[in-house]
């Protein structure tokens, strides 16, 4: 496989013949506990190195996805059973640079989401190969969002209404939302307003959904970012 960026601390040849084992997740365990589980982007106290080499395992995991390079199933069970009927809209922001590829958001689907679900003992799935069931342009996706909108108001439509997105760490709360996303790092900016804007169109189209942020359903993250609540919370623009 020809590889496309140059990498500086991880060499991904290396990694040709684990991503080509159903277990894949299971043998990099290390990599993704240190830099991908429970990371909510608000560790601030990692070295330049720690965060360049997180952010070459992302391009490398990219990469190796984009060319089918990484065993995954190709059928499953429909994961989707479970929907329930909707009556949230969940926000999120990416918490990456606003320019990051939507296969960017679907690698950090894949390992975030799919790969620790996959490790645990105690799932039935554990130890094969990942199915999502969801495709997205004729690929499997594993975007765990609905909307995803851009800095410019621009928005992709990712998973359809009747399937969960597994975006709020909560599995009722999946089941019975739609989850928009903002591709930005809202940490302590708002989002644009041609981002707002598009938001609340797509909101419009859900009229008897609450608005949540995705830190009122889970306490422990602060996604969408700390202005989004309060009297003068951005989410007051989006009602
Ligand atoms: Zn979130």
């Amino acid at each position: 496989m020809k590889f496309e960026k140059v990498y500086r601390y991880i060499n991904p040849n290396t990694y040709i013949n684990i991503f080509s084992k159903p277990h894949w997740y299971l043998e990099i365990q290390p990599e993704l506990k240190e830099f991908f589980y429970d990371y909510d982007g608000i560790r601030d106290n990692k070295s330049t190195k720690w965060l360049d080499t997180r952010s070459e395992y992302v391009t490398m995991i990219c990469e190796f996805l984009k060319a089918n390079q990484i065993l995954l199933a190709s059928f499953g069970d429909d994961l989707d059973n479970d929907r329930l009927p909707i009556d949230a809209i969940v926000i999120h922001h990416s918490s990456t640079p606003p320019d990051s590829s939507i296969d960017v958001i679907n690698t950090l689907g894949l390992i975030r989401l799919y790969a620790p679900y996959y490790s645990q003992r105690k799932n039935k799935e554990f130890g094969q190969p990942i199915w999502s069931n969801h495709t997205y342009k004729n690929r499997q996706t594993f975007v765990a969002y609905h909307y995803i909108v851009r800095q410019d108001g621009t928005f992709e439509h990712i998973l359809q209404d009747a399937q969960i997105g597994w975006h709020c760490g909560d599995w009722n709360h999946n089941c019975r939302s739609i989850a928009i996303c903002f591709l930005d790092d809202l940490k302590k900016v708002p989002p644009t307003r041609q981002a707002l804007q598009t938001a609340k169109k797509i909101i419009r189209t859900y009229p008897h959904c609450k608005l949540l942020g995705h830190r009122e359903v889970k306490l422990s993250t602060l996604c969408p970012g700390s202005l989004f609540l309060g009297n003068e919370g951005w989410k007051n623009i989006l009602l």
